[in-house]
């Protein structure tokens, strides 16, 4: 047996398993041993049932005395009962309710291991656990087996569809005994340094503790074996993206010149004095620019941090060299906002900025591709018909991509192919972890604008129950009165933006004729011609609307300074982050702004999420509430963010341990030991972690 072996060539396991195992992704005998315990429970030195106490949790192994399903109006309830007893004669209660199941699985005479909360029911003067976990010892193992499932610090697994954690248990163990000791392929005095144990130990001792182990720590997954696991998980990761990164980095470019003739067309087109931040990551783009390689950087910032300003600086110094510029928008709304933008902001200097998106007829597509091909165009900006295979660029010198999360990586790639390693800025107002995002991104380096514009009040936050929706109206009133504009806002329902649209239609209606009939009101969603969005979007910056109703199609990047409420109907529905940047629309100009949730059912997550956004108005701090309560996976969606699939290590809870191998990883890639270890690495990733890490198209 190796690692390679199937998992079919394991004694137990017959097709029926190998099919449950399949479908988790478990194939090999790397695989389930790479199926790591989520808990441990220490059953060896556990106490009699006579010394259990109320309010702990225990372990306890004990008899089944009587098993049924009982009590009033069983039936509905399904309430399953069973009592237990021990050495001590003592006895335990134990409920499930919906436990009719448990009919066919406990019987009287059996041995199980029990583990929960203890506590007293006075009722009965007995001693209870409420749904215990549970397994059952007495079984159809080897004898030599039995004893892996107690008197020991006993590993607990997630169940693969009918494989409980007794029946993975033994499995693991058999390949524990049929394996040779595994290779350790960390270098040796990154080893020594560090202190962290061999591969093979760390690997049985985390399946099967030693008795002298440390229950907390293991708990906590920070045994040393576990602790060195999740290092090397990430260390290769780290080592991977740090090749990549190199290879990038050695590709021809192009240097961008600038000397001060182009440093007064800068200063020319700026409409305001740049904040600190702004100087300091234009500072960053500006020297990577320089270099006679391809930039490769993210610019950070919360929604209103400005970076558009920063991203038009970057295009003033690409232009002035003669290249051309490309702005990737994820949305026609936000093509639309970039385009009014830049135009206004660029065509101080003569530049002439044109808009290519999907609902151009094919005769005006053809005319604006024509003017970006033959160089007349200096900035193109657009959606994904950017993308399209027949949009050429003359002389593309930068490219330009705004909310990168909502762009697939390869259509990234796409526009890049279009000319010879142009530079790339991606801007994201998604402000996570800055090792996470260097991780995540691979390739790229990171600039963040930490700092919001001078002269900004952070925006009140309400909630409010639909009930109270008249409140809500009357404040919007007052706003507007004193000559403010407001918003509000629909989700889409299920996906539909149809749906959406009629929302919005219908509470447009409403909403000018009933409730504010004097005010102009306006209608926005994305079911507009590019025309009637850009005529609405027109109307309420320029205040002739005072009220914009609208589906999320504005949730970024729309910028209207006097807008200061912005009302979010069925805020239960959205996510945390898109929360967030529907409020980032107002609290954009001098006067204080107001974000209004208005909720109809909640449940516990969305009532936290309501809680978060009343609570803070920091970009961060929201990300990673949003990174907590949707977990990594969704957080940053499953196929297009490049995150790894990872086997022990989990970027939430181990991100102190990422901070390490990253650091590690950079340093020994930088200056290996010796040529050969660094030759032995890259065959060793190349081998055994390229595909599973998918750092072919990481980034
Ligand atoms: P985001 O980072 O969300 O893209 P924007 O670039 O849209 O932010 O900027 C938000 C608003 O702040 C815009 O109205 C912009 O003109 C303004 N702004 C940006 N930087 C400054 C600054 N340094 N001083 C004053 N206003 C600024
Ligand atoms: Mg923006």
């Amino acid at each position: 047996m190796d690692l390679t072996t199937p998992l079919t060539y394991v004694k137990g396991i017959g097709p029926a398993r190998a099919a449950m195992l399949k479908a988790k992704g478990l194939v090999t005998v790397e695989d389930l041993l790479g199926y790591y315990p989520f808990r441990y429970e220490d059953r060896s030195n556990m106490k009699t049932i006579a010394h259990l106490a109320p309010g702990e949790m225990a372990t306890v192994v004990a008899e089944v005395r009587s098993a049924k399903l009982s009590g009033f109006r069983r039936r509905n309830l399904g309430l399953f009962e069973a009592r237990f007893s021990d050495s001590s004669r003592a006895i335990l209660a134990c409920k499930w309710f919906h436990g009719g199941y448990l009919a066919n699985v406990l019987a009287e005479g059996m041995k199980v291991a029990l583990y929960g909360k203890v506590e007293f029911d006075s009722y009965s003067g007995e001693l209870t656990i409420l749904h215990p976990e549970f397994e059952i010892l007495s079984g159809d193992d080897d004898d030599a087996e039995a004893s892996l499932h107690v008197g020991r610090i006993v590993p607990i697994y997630e169940a693969v569809a009918k494989l409980t954690t007794r029946v993975l248990r033994v499995l693991t163990h058999r390949i524990l005994e049929g394996l040779e000791p595994l290779e350790d392929n960390l270098p040796a005095d990154l080893r020594r340094r560090l202190k962290l144990p061999e591969l093979w130990p760390s690997v049985r001792e985390t399946h099967f503790p030693p008795p002298d182990a440390d229950l907390r720590l293991l708990n906590n997954f920070r045994s040393a074996g576990q602790f060195r696991l999740i290092f090397e998980e990430f260390f290769w990761l780290e080592c991977g993206v740090a090749l990549k990164r190199a290879k990038a980095r050695a590709l021809p470019g192009i240097a961008f010149e600038i000397n001060d003739r182009i440093r007064e067309k800068v200063k020319a087109m700026l409409p305001f004095k740049p904040t600190g931040a702004q100087k300091r990551v234009i500072k960053e783009i500006a020297d990577d620019m320089k270099e006679p390689h391809p930039m490769n950087r993210m610019l950070q910032g919360d929604v209103g941090s400005g970076k558009t300003i920063v991203a038009a600086e970057a295009a003033v110094i690409a232009i002035e060299n003669g290249y051309q510029v490309a702005v990737l928008a994820p949305t026609e709304i936000l093509a639309t906002q970039h385009y009014l933008y830049f135009r206004q902001i660029l065509s101080k200097l003569g530049y002439v900025v044109v808009l290519l998106t999907g609902s151009f007829t094919s005769r005006e597509k053809a005319q604006l591709k024509k003017l970006v091909a033959e160089g007349l165009a200096p900035v193109a900006i657009g959606t994904h018909a950017l993308l399209e295979k027949d949009v050429e660029f003359h002389r593309l010198g930068l490219a330009i991509i705004d909310e990168q999360h909502r762009f697939g990586v390869l259509q990234r790639l796409g526009l890049v192919q279009k000319a010879v390693h142009p530079d790339v800025l991606v801007m994201t107002a998604t402000p996570i972890p800055r090792t996470l995002a260097m991780t995540l991104y691979g390739d790229l380096d990171v600039s963040v604008i930490d700092e919001l514009p001078p002269g900004r009040k952070p925006i009140v936050t309400r909630h409010a129950t639909a009930d109270r929706i008249e409140q809500v109206y009357s404040f919007m009133k007052r706003q507007i009165d004193e000559g403010r504009q407001a918003y509000v806002v629909y989700p889409v329902i299920e996906e539909s933006e149809t749906q959406a649209m009629k929302a919005a239609e219908k509470m447009y209606e409403h909403l000018s004729r009933e409730v504010f009939p004097t005010i102009p009101v306006g209608l926005m969603h994305g079911r507009l011609s590019a025309e009637e969005k850009e005529d609405a979007m027109r109307q309420f910056k320029e205040g002739r609307i005072q009220i914009l109703v609208s589906t999320t199609v504005i949730e970024v990047g729309v910028d209207v300074p006097n807008a200061s409420v912005m009302v979010i109907e069925q805020a239960e529905r959205f996510g945390l982050a898109q929360l967030h940047q529907l409020r980032g629309r107002v609290g954009r100009g001098a006067a204080q702004s107001y974000c209004l949730l208005v909720t109809e059912k909640m449940n516990d997550t969305a009532r936290e999420r309501i809680r978060t956004l009343v609570e803070s108005t920091d970009g961060f701090y929201i990300s990673e509430m949003d990174l907590k309560l949707r977990g990594p996976g969704e957080f940053f969606g499953t196929k297009q963010s490049g995150l790894p699939s990872l086997r022990v290590a989990n970027v939430l809870r181990d991100h102190d341990i990422l901070e390490i191998a990253r650091r590690e990883a950079v340093d020994f890639i930088a200056r290996p030991p010796s040529p050969e270890d660094l030759k032995r690495a890259v065959a060793y990733i190349r081998d055994h972690w390229q595909r599973r890490y998918g750092l072919v198209t990481v980034g």
